[in-house]
């Protein structure tokens, strides 16, 4: 972990010295072969075996999507994959320019919060409205549970609370609208999306009708953080944040700087067929929901969610099913509605489908299963397990655009505001509104 961390930062460190402003430009220049430059890098569909063998060398594995995987890593590597035989085609920089005023105490890379700052944050606003929100302690990071360090994994409960809001039991009196952010710690500007939706019915309620109606009839729970651990080691990078996309477990093996399980394929619905290579990008954990904060996020769902739908695969939720979640994810411009782990119809697909919809009306995203969007199958991901085990209408959002100022990973902060928030909120909004009668089209 400790000798990880130094490795990261000692290359990262090397690569603000040499480029300096030169990064500035990098997008409308060819790329310098001589940069030792992070870019994102285009190849044709890779296989697993491919996969592997680019990850051994020292690739990240980014994203997928129809023929296309994108990989990270500098020109040196592309050189020596090229050598491997294949073709990588320059995409786009990782880091976007920090503008040098937007340092500010407590965030990272132009005003990212910290974990500590969420933290602090989440606090603030529990303190401040007390009829509006509860704060809750739903469970332990992984280096907590080891006594080194870490955080306790925080939910929101928003709603105008009365009598038995906000309490952790399933049979409550408004139904449930549940969101999390950042259980993949690299896809920063989940975090802040979701802060945005906090903020927004903190401080709507009362002047903004709709949020005023929302929050009387609704219970809205919030973790803008489900990756603590993770999300410290990408803020230690500063303004190169690092790519952490996993948790912070490192007993499974020596991987550099690999270290990990992948939250999002280790829930306990259809765990089991992912990558069992713990160097792995979507390395699942050695048993369905070993990790601490896999147990978190899946101990408050069901604490939050009635159980709704059969054990039978082919069993739908019914059409007065209650419920919706939502778990933000980046980058693709998706909504992926279940399943995940077959190509088999969910059976409330319809259903699901509508609502993707009316959520895409205004985000603009392209609606589908894994198999219409990135275009592989995922086992013991967190939208499978709140439709499989409870029937809660879940989706996944893969938030802005795969290149750009405000694409990838590490979009610019100003990109938040400017267009991830305001693109994202009415889908949120229409979430939060069908939480009654999710099926109901
Ligand atoms: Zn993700």
């Amino acid at each position: 972990m400790k000798r990880r961390l130094v490795t990261a930062g000692v290359a990262l460190g090397v690569v603000v010295a040499a480029t300096g402003v030169a990064t500035l430009t990098a997008q409308a220049d060819p790329i310098d072969p001589a940069s030792p430059e992070l870019s994102t890098w285009t190849v044709p569909r890779l296989t697993p075996d491919e996969a592997a063998e680019l990850e051994a060398l020292g690739f990240t594995l980014a994203h997928e999507h129809g023929g296309e995987s994108h990989i990270i890593g500098d020109e040196a590597l592309a050189d020596e994959a090229r050598e491997l035989g294949y073709d990588p085609e320059f995409l786009d920089t990782v880091y976007k320019d920090v503008p040098p005023s937007a340092e500010q105490e407590g965030t990272y890379y132009g005003g990212y919060r910290t974990v500590d700052s969420y933290e602090a944050d989440l606090q603030a606003v529990a303190d401040a409205n007390p009829d509006l929100a509860s704060l809750h302690d739903i469970g332990d990071s992984w280096l907590k549970t080891q006594g080194q360090g870490g955080h306790d994994v925080y939910a929101i409960c928003l709603t105008k609370i009365a009598a038995g809001d906000c309490e952790t039991d399933p049979d409550s009196a408004k139904p449930r609208f549940s969101l999390i952010a950042q259980m993949h710690a690299r896809e920063i500007a989940t975090g802040e999306v979701a802060w945005r939706w906090i903020e927004k019915l903190v401080n709507g309620y009362g002047t903004d009708a709709e949020v005023t109606e929302l929050m009387d009839t609704t219970e809205i729970w919030v973790v803008p953080v489900a990756n603590p651990d993770g999300v410290d080691i990408v803020a230690s990078g500063g303004d190169d944040p690092i790519l952490q996309r996993k948790n912070a477990n490192d007993t499974a093996g020596s991987c550099g700087d690999a270290i990990g399980v992948d939250l999002n394929r280790n829930s306990s619905f259809a765990w089991g067929d992912d990558s069992t290579n713990p160097c792995s990008e979507t390395y699942q954990g050695a048993s369905a929901a070993s990790e601490p904060e896999t147990k978190a996020v899946e101990d408050w769902l069901r604490a939050l969610h009635p159980d709704q739908r059969g054990e039978n695969p082919t069993d739908a939720a019914p059409a007065d099913a209650r419920d919706v979640f939502i778990t933000l994810h980046s980058y693709g411009e998706y909504i992926i509605v279940p399943w995940g782990y077959t190509s088999d119809v969910a059976p409330n697909d319809a259903g699901l489908r509508a609502l993707g919809k009316a959520m895409s009306d205004s985000n603009g995203y392209f609606v589908g299963t894994n198999d219409d969007t990135v275009g592989y199958s995922t086992s013991g991901t967190t939208d499978d397990f709140a439709y499989g085990e409870l029937g809660v209408a879940s989706f996944t959002f893969e938030i802005g655009p795969d290149s750009g100022n405000c694409g990838g990973f590490f979009p610019a902060f100003s990109c938040v505001d400017d267009s991830l928030w305001p693109e994202n909120e009415g889908a949120l909004m229409t979430a939060a509104q069908a939480a009654a009668a999710p099926y109901a089209g």
